[in-house]
């Protein structure tokens, strides 16, 4: 293993010094992780010994690779970022191997790439498609490529339902135990979503309110304008619920509703989150079309700009969601009767991420009199693309009040973005690459998260089967069908749908 460097205010403990990129010709890699490692590079963050294969079928020699790599970095980093020094130094550690996850003597030619190095610790990263994470790692197995001075990170998605997911997480165990496992969902590298945390158990504030006497209900949106975008053999016939929901919205859902954790650190957090996950309320055939709608995009205009429809881009009819809104319950003691409506869509009007916590109205009004009541209070928090976070107060409007106390719903606002002006945003990968090497598995995903995740997903699932439930058509542009205002609209509340 690698020895402790303090690099600035970093303390760079046990880090691993040879990191293997699976996938390396791959859109992930080349749009994110190579820039990511370069950040790190530029910032000091690795050490002089650390070398990075990449990994994959195409047959490239060392040269031809890094030529890649470097063209990645120029299409892929904003013009300024790049320094010369720094690409060639980082270029330098780069190495490739031609891996095909068929050809068991590639992973030989993988181990003798690696060499004596792999006593210094070895991450793999992979960024194939998911049916190759078993066969990979049984191909490291099979060259002693696994073993207590190796790790092992992976992206999404994790099976498709919940046997599918257990049989990756059960060949993932073959080579790798759950604290050399490190499975990625790329939210939890968003500083937004980490501070979500900090925003609950950083402050006094907000705690005490935290629970269904304080909160009405909350609302998760993350939408998105872009269609198909070239991923349709990937997504037709998954669709929004697996593609987001069971992922990204849970584990967002998960952080905003989790119990205060003893402290900061792998186990205590994700012991937290898997509680709330496994609190989730199946959906069944009499909840399937009250508590869910599932949508599809047709023609429509997004940015002004008119675009097809799914099934026209597509070629063919299909029933994949491309929208879904569900609302949500948590089966336990501090949720008790708040609804947490999940939204998520493709060709939506807007690209946002957002978290909203509708606080209760105050139990007695002593104001009467003129203009608007009181509105109870609303925290809204911004995850992207405008990070920040704010609370709607109540407030007296300036005047002498001759019929009545006149209120004011102001907002109290903060910008992340602004607050934070001086300082380089990081992509979420940089984050979990560091924590990857130095074996921090805080934000990354346990397998029973996963499973418990993948077990609601199921249930809604089979319950759209079971009720015969099927897309509901939108306009690309709108906020999905009318059904999804329905859905919230019936408990008397409405979704926010502000701009940015
Ligand atoms: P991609 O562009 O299709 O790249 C796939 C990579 O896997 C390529 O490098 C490919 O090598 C390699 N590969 C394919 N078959 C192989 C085989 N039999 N043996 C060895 N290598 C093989 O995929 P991607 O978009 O980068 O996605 C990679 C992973 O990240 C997937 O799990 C995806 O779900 C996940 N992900 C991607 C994104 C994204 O924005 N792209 C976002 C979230 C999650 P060759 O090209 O050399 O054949």
């Amino acid at each position: 293993m690698g020895t402790v460097r303090e690099i600035g205010s970093f303390e760079l403990l046990q880090s691993f010094a040879t990191i293997v990129i699976f996938g390396a010709t791959g859109d992930l890699a080349q749009r994110m992780l190579f820039p990511s490692l370069y950040n790190l590079d530029a910032d000091g963050l690795l050490g002089t010994e650390v070398r990075i294969h990449g990994a994959a079928r195409s047959k490239l020699d060392d040269a031809a690779f890094r030529d890649q790599v470097a063209a990645a970095l120029d299409s892929h980093l904003p013009e300024g970022q790049l320094d010369a020094t720094v690409k060639a130094r980082f270029l330098d550690r780069l190495g490739y191997c031609t891996v095909d996850v068929d050809t068991p003597a590639d992973f030989e030619c993988l181990a003798a790439k690696i060499g004596p190095a792999k006593g210094a610790g070895v991450a793999f990263y992979l960024s194939t498609p998911p049916s190759l994470f078993a066969p990979v790692v049984a191909g490291l197995k099979a060259v002693g490529l696994t073993g207590p001075a190796t790790r092992v990170a992976m992206e999404k998605p994790i099976g498709h339902d919940l046997p599918s997911s257990r049989e990756v997480n059960a060949a993932v165990a073959h080579g790798f135990d759950e604290d050399q496992v490190f499975r990625v969902d790329h939210y939890l590298g968003k500083e937004t979503v980490q501070n979500l945390l900090v925003l609950r158990f950083g402050n006094m504030l907000f705690e005490p309110l935290w629970n269904s006497q304080g909160i009405e209900h909350v609302q998760i949106t993350v939408a998105e304008t872009v269609g198909l975008e070239g991923r349709v053999s990937y997504y037709d016939g998954v669709g929004s619920l697996s593609d987001m929901v069971q992922n990204h919205m849970l584990q967002l859902l998960a952080l905003v509703a989790m119990e205060p954790p003893a402290s900061y650190t792998a186990t205590a957090v994700r012991d937290e989150k898997v509680k709330v996950l496994r609190s989730l309320r199946p959906l069944d055939a009499a909840t399937a079309n009250t508590h869910s709608v599932k949508g599809q995009y047709r023609s429509g205009a997004v940015d002004g700009k008119p675009v097809a429809g799914y099934a026209d881009e597509l070629g063919k009819a299909s029933d994949t969601e491309t929208f879904v809104a569900v609302k949500a319950h948590l089966d336990n003691w501090r949720w008790k009767g708040v609804p947490f409506y999940l939204r998520t869509g493709k060709r939506l009007p807007m690209r946002h991420s957002e978290i909203l916590i509708q606080f209760k109205p105050v139990p007695h009004s002593i104001f009467s009199g003129r203009g608007p009541g009181l509105e109870a209070n609303c925290l809204l928090i911004r995850l992207q693309p405008n990070e920040g976070m704010s609370l709607s107060i109540m407030t007296k409007e300036p005047g002498l009040d001759r019929g009545g106390v006149a209120l004011r719903e102001v907002e109290l606002d903060v910008s992340l973005t602004a607050a934070f002006a001086g300082q380089r945003r990081r992509i979420a990968y940089e984050r979990l690459l560091l924590d990857l090497m130095e074996g921090d598995t805080t934000l990354f995903v346990r397998a029973d998260e996963i499973e418990a995740a993948w077990t609601w997903v199921d249930s809604i699932h089979d319950a759209w089967t079971s009720a015969g439930v099927i897309v509901k058509p939108y306009t690309a542009g709108t906020w999905g069908p009318s059904a999804s205002m329905g859905m919230i609209e019936r408990d008397g509340a409405s979704w926010h749908e502000g701009a940015q």
